[in-house]
């Protein structure tokens, strides 16, 4: 780790004062602390010059590469045009002109927008306005939500609620509401001669029975689509959605589409409930939404859902969920300009060829000795680091693998962040091809690292 210098004066400043997330300080006495003064592309450069390729999109939001010149000047234009203004009673064009193409380019019945400011918050505004449908409704016995095991819809307390990823839940749990867990139709946890398809379906069974016994009681269902992320990357087939759907008009609940890391063209379609061919009650958009560029969420939802709470006002029917920074001028002005590129750029389609390289760079990968699984949707490509492969069996945690991966990257100019043991891929979408060979060397190099000794 010596190739960092621990005297850089920024590093030094910041470990002073700064507390970082996801992270226990106390790991920046042997892990280096990054600092990067620009980006260009899909790279991030450092104060000392020395360069890595963002694998990662910086934590899913980039799609376009950083400092990009066209939201970069929809963002200053903005900024001397109109930076804030109140949301309530007030309302501007960049807010508008984003809600229209929103409602647009998302699948057909969500046609009202509901913004925040981050993915969580996202998430509280959906959980909120689905619970107060009901009680608008008469149904205020509406009070759980189904999530799936392995889910994650972020970190404030009500998001974290309808999390199942140990990491981040189980210190906070005694602060949290309680949701019911149904298994995952997470492709990796397959029986023996299961294919995906079958998976879902015996998913799907699951949830039957789940909302047989609890429907009365149940406001939503919450999931992400096709790719369970901080989860580990765990990826299912799309007939899960289409049966989701089903059920959810059966027995009288909300279909909750968490589509915040997954949304803006990752999985290979601009939305990933488009592959089943669904549209939720709610869907939840963050990350991608401005490009990488500024914190910015939406809820879109449905006329039905909206007319639940349209009365008068003496009927205290209004939703009631507010942030100072809602709707904000700057992040609403690079979200319209992110969406312009998409309909000015063949994105998806570049998309395509882009995955099947990154596809036909990791094959050889399955006859790895330690890597259990080999899986991929779109832009998303993952990677299950093992002990012993015929087993299944992880390494120890406390072992920290994927950590060495993340070491040998930094050290090598890739920014890899495998979560727990599972290396991923999610890199902005103008990374090139010889740039993909390049992360996959890179992370080969590192598996070969951290699985010996
Ligand atoms: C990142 C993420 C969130 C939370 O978004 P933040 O902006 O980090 O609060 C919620 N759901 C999913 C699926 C995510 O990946």
């Amino acid at each position: 780790m010596n190739a960092f210098p621990a005297g850089d004066a920024l590093v030094r400043r910041d470990l002073s004062h700064l507390w970082h997330p996801c992270t226990q300080m106390h790991d920046h006495q042997t892990v280096p602390m990054v600092p990067i003064a620009r980006g260009e592309g899909a790279w991030l450069i450092g104060t000392d010059g020395r360069r890595y390729l963002d694998g990662i999109s910086s934590w899913w939001t980039n799609l376009f590469g950083h400092a990009h010149p066209r939201l970069a000047g929809a963002l200053a234009e903005q900024a001397r045009t109109l930076e804030h203004v109140i949301f309530a009673g007030f309302t501007h064009e960049p807010a508008v002109a984003l809600a229209e193409e929103l409602v647009r380019v998302t699948p057909p019945g969500l046609e009202r927008v509901f913004y925040a400011d981050n993915g969580s918050a996202a998430i509280e505004v959906a959980l909120k306005m689905s619970f107060h449908y009901w009680l608008n409704q008469g149904h205020g016995e509406k009070t759980r939500f189904i999530a799936l095991t392995g889910s994650y819809h972020g970190e404030t307390l009500g998001a974290l609620s309808v999390s199942d990823v140990a990491l981040y839940r189980k210190t906070y749990a005694p602060l949290l509401l309680t949701p019911i867990l149904a298994p995952s139709p997470d492709a990796y946890e397959a029986q023996p001669g299961e294919d995906p398809a079958a998976v879902a379906r015996r998913r799907l069974d699951d949830l039957r029975a789940l909302l047989e016994r609890h429907a009365h009681e149940v406001c939503a269902v919450i999931v992400e689509p096709l790719v369970q992320c901080a989860g580990g990357m765990r990826m299912y087939h799309p007939d899960y959605l289409t049966g989701l759907r089903a059920l959810c008009d059966a027995f009288g609940v909300h279909f909750i589409a968490d589509e915040i890391a997954v949304g803006f063209g990752r999985t290979g379609s601009l939305f990933a409930c488009e592959q089943a061919g669904v549209s939720p009650d709610f869907m939840c958009l963050s990350k991608g939404l401005t490009g990488g560029f500024l914190p910015l969420s939406a809820v879109l939802t449905t006329p039905r859902v909206y007319e639940a709470f349209y009365a008068e006002y003496s009927a205290g029917k209004a939703f009631l969920h507010s942030h100072s920074y809602t709707g904000n001028p700057l992040a609403c002005r690079v979200a319209l300009e992110t969406l312009r590129i998409f309909r000015d750029e063949p994105v998806l389609e570049r998309n395509r060829g882009l995955a099947s390289h990154l596809a036909a760079r990791l094959a050889p990968l399955r006859d790895h000795p330690h890597v259990a699984d080999v899986r991929q949707t779109g832009m998303i490509a993952a990677l299950e680091l093992v002990a012993d492969k015929a087993g299944r069996q992880p390494f120890p945690a406390a072992e920290r693998r994927g950590l060495r991966v993340y070491l040998h990257g930094l050290e090598n100019g890739a920014l890899l962040r495998p979560l727990g043991d599972v290396i991923y891929f999610m890199p902005p979408y103008v990374i090139t091809p010889q740039e993909i060979d390049h992360l996959v060397d890179t992370a080969v190099a590192g598996i070969a690292q951290a699985v010996s000794r």
